[in-house]
């Protein structure tokens, strides 16, 4: 134990004061100033930020009396949403339509947390897609599927890559391919999401599934079973929809058109594909029957 002398006390009380003085008139408005003050250095008020994006065009609606409000799936940031100001007139409102692709500059306000386009340079107009009925409902299913999706879960220039050659693939599609296109876009999309099922195996027993065998898909679980362990819950995927969703799905959408595909296979294939994403967004998509039922 230490032992102070009357002397000692009254020392070591007067200097705790001080110190204690000390520290509420100077440390302590010194460490409030540097809390003002340190975000302030690095995030001045009224500070805005320009930002360039490779995008694509998901979604336009209008916002106001003149302006819209344009989605976008870019590479660095997925989805993205920003005002696009002007009237019918203005270039940038022409530029910011539905499924255009190209370099987007954006102008970002943190004090508002708004975005507006302040240029667009599109490279990819993809007028075709509004020659062919098939051609735009399959182009509005990808685009929904992507915005549903909140632009593919991290993915992004993927997700970007894939939906601009599914688009490029559909603008020169026929009324056969367009639905073809749309089921191989959705399968690959799963496997953007994380989510694609194993096409040869039983997710049970681990058997391969011969060649010509079917596997059924259970809704509740996302797999695949064999005919033994699935004991007929889910619907089954045939060999035709099983061996074309194997072999198209790393080749790019614009060599679908030469490789066949029978009815009942794209109907099994469209079926599987839409069912997993189904799994994954938590509900259907009427965009995609809007493809597979015509
Ligand atoms: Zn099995």
């Amino acid at each position: 134990m230490i032992c102070h002398s009357p002397l000692q006390s009254a020392f070591i009380d007067t200097f705790s004061l001080r110190l204690y003085s000390f520290f509420y008139a100077f440390i302590l408005p010194f460490l409030l100033f540097l809390k003002t003050r340190v975000p302030l250095l690095c995030y001045t008020p009224g500070m805005s930020r320009n930002a360039v994006y490779a995008a694509l065009v998901l979604r336009v609606k209008p916002s106001g009396e003149a302006n819209r409000d344009a989605w976008f799936l870019t590479a660095e940031e997925g989805v993205i949403r920003a005002t696009v100001f002007g009237g019918p007139k203005s270039k940038l409102r022409a530029y910011a339509a539905p499924f255009n692709q190209g370099t987007l500059w954006i102008y970002h306000n943190p004090l508002r947390d708004s975005r507006k386009v302040s240029d667009f340079d599109v490279k990819n107009w993809r007028p075709g897609l509004r020659e062919l009925y098939e051609r735009t409902m399959a182009a509005d299913a990808v685009a929904e599927t992507v915005l549903a999706s909140h632009g593919g879960g991290g993915n992004w220039s993927r997700a970007l890559d894939l939906a601009g050659k599914t688009l490029d693939a559909l603008e020169k599609g026929d009324e056969k391919t367009c639905p073809r296109t749309l089921v191989h876009f959705l399968w690959n999309w799963a496997d953007v999401l994380g989510i694609r099922p194993d096409l040869g195996v039983c997710a049970s027993c681990a058997c391969e599934a011969p060649r010509d065998g079917v596997l059924w898909y259970n809704g509740q679980d996302g797999n695949l079973y064999c005919p033994s362990c699935a004991k007929g819950a889910g619907f089954a995927v045939g060999p035709g929809a099983r061996l074309w969703l194997g072999h198209v799905q790393n080749l790019d959408p614009a060599g679908l058109e030469r490789i066949s595909l029978d009815r009942a296979s794209l109907v099994q294939a469209g079926a599987l594909a839409a069912a997993v994403l189904t799994e994954a967004l938590g509900k259907r998509l009427p965009t995609w029957d809007n493809v597979f039922d015509s």
